[in-house]
């Protein structure tokens, strides 16, 4: 479909509408979509009205490609999405008939300004240092990325960060691109994860384009290679970072790399690249402690604009532990909640609205192991209580309440069970869930302490 087709943007947006509808639910649609309008549109950006910023939130974590392609297969070349909030009568910021008018000129001739869009750098307008919260668990590599922003090629280089999923490498690196760009806009700022390079070098290899693939890389005053762990095995495109890293050093460039474990136990990694990383500095990103969780919501949550009370913000961050993303997922649906319900958000509510999440931590920390642990500190036994063939009620129940609680609370077979509790078979362990789960329903002591100690182990405690 060609731009010409369209003379205004109600009709893209309209014409967008009916994309999404077919990629989407009905319900996200209408929940999501219909309450947006199309603010501006020119140049290859769409700005969209908002009602609050979380809509904002919601579209971006989990429509944006959507939504993108929505547009492209409208406009038939790429559209950068920006969100503006609306006043509640919405009329100040649409645009009058001659400004409306002048747009659909601009529409017109569009193609011409897409190219400047796919060769500019994408890096994430809201990772910036002053959206990043600082904690013990991060203070070393923030202050090595603020360090390596204000002078880069002049302290750390080669930076490298690492941590696991959701802890923040990729907002600190594109901050110090953003940082570094905000200081002086001329620099060339590349960033790619290490699978676009892979992949960009193949296509270049494929299409004999080698030559310009190199100069892009080689010409950056600053380059950025995310997840360099998916370089593991991939040869040939080790070899050829392995000659643009040096390329770029030895012309005194900054390089900024990241990676889910420090340098040496990326598997499949030629040594020479290991060294080359290891010659700066290498910072590690740790899972945030309470505090500094706290401290993220909170300051999300002021981003959002709304308003949690303290121990529906306490609640979530004591539960949500090891990924900062999971951390910000989770406050979006209270957000979310709370934005539709227009009231109060009640702990019980966030409670049932976080189930998927609490359970999802708990898969990941709970061990056979400690619940052993806790059921026997609770029942007042001994650990070796748990695996001994000793039959006595006192601790054949509380055995088998363990047993129970390992089926229930991990992923563990009945067999791997059983093994942790003195080689018992996994029929032993069966016969314990069942026993239990009778005894719960009609004996309300057993009932009560089990709830309790699966409340224990649940929180960590
Ligand atoms: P990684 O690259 O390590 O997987 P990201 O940089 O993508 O993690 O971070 C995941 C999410 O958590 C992002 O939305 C990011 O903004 C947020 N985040 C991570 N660390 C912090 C922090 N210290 N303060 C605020 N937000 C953070
Ligand atoms: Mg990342």
């Amino acid at each position: 479909m060609s731009n010409e087709a369209f003379f205004d943007d109600t009709e893209i947006w309209k014409q967008t509408c009916e994309e999404l509808k077919k990629l989407i639910s009905p319900d996200a649609y209408s929940r999501w979509f219909m309450p947006l309008c199309l603010l501006e549109f020119e140049s290859g950006r769409a700005v969209l009205g908002i009602k609050n910023s979380i809509y904002q939130y919601w579209i971006e974590e989990n429509y944006i490609g959507t939504l993108e392609g929505a547009f492209e297969t409208v406009i038939g070349s790429h559209v950068k999405i920006e969100f503006r909030t609306i006043t509640s009568d919405g009329t100040a910021a649409i645009p009058d008939e001659k400004t409306k008018a002048l747009k659909a000129k601009k529409t017109r001739s569009r193609k011409s300004t897409t190219r400047k869009y796919a060769d500019s750098i994408d890096l994430i307008p809201r990772y910036m240092f002053d959206t990043f919260v600082v904690g013990t668990n991060n203070e070393f590599a923030h202050a090595a990325s603020v360090a390596v922003a204000k002078s880069p090629a002049r302290t750390y280089n080669p930076l490298f960060i690492h941590g696991s999923v959701g802890l923040g490498k990729t907002h600190l690196m594109h901050a110090i691109g953003h940082h570094i760009l905000k200081d002086n806009p001329s620099t060339k700022v590349v960033y790619v994860t290490s699978e676009q390079f892979t992949n960009e070098f193949v296509s270049a290899i494929q299409h004999g384009e080698l030559a310009n693939f190199r100069k892009r890389f080689r010409m950056a005053d600053v380059l950025l290679i995310d997840d360099v762990q998916f370089f593991a095995g991939k040869e040939r495109s080790q070899e050829e970072f392995f000659h643009t890293f040096n390329a770029l050093f030895d012309g005194n460039k900054q390089i900024i790399l990241t990676s889910d474990c420090p340098p040496s136990d990326v598997t499949k990694l030629e040594n020479r690249l290991v060294s080359r990383f290891e010659w700066g500095l290498t910072a590690e990103l740790q899972p945030p402690d309470i505090e500094t969780r706290l401290a993220i919501l909170k300051s999300k949550a002021a981003k959002l604009n709304i308003v949690l009370s303290d121990s529906v913000l306490l609640f979530i961050a004591e539960r949500v532990k090891a990924n900062i993303r999971r951390l910000e997922g989770a406050l979006n649906r209270v957000a979310a909640w709370a934005a539709l319900n227009d009231r109060k958000i009640k702990q019980e509510q966030v409670e049932e609205l976080l189930k998927d999440f609490i359970q999802e931590e708990a898969r990941n920390v709970i061990t056979v192991d400690g619940i052993q642990r806790k059921v026997a500190e609770n029942f007042d036994l001994r650990l070796s209580d748990m695996s001994s063939k000793r039959r006595p009620n006192n601790i054949a129940i509380p055995r088998m309440v363990a047993m129970y609680l390992s089926r229930k609370m991990t992923s563990k077979s009945l067999q791997d069970i059983g093994e942790a509790f003195g080689g018992r078979d996994h029929g032993t362990v069966l016969h314990a869930v069942k026993t239990i789960e009778a005894r719960i329903s009609s004996d309300a002591n057993l009932r009560q302490q089990v709830h309790m100690v699966t409340q224990q182990i649940e929180s960590g405690s």
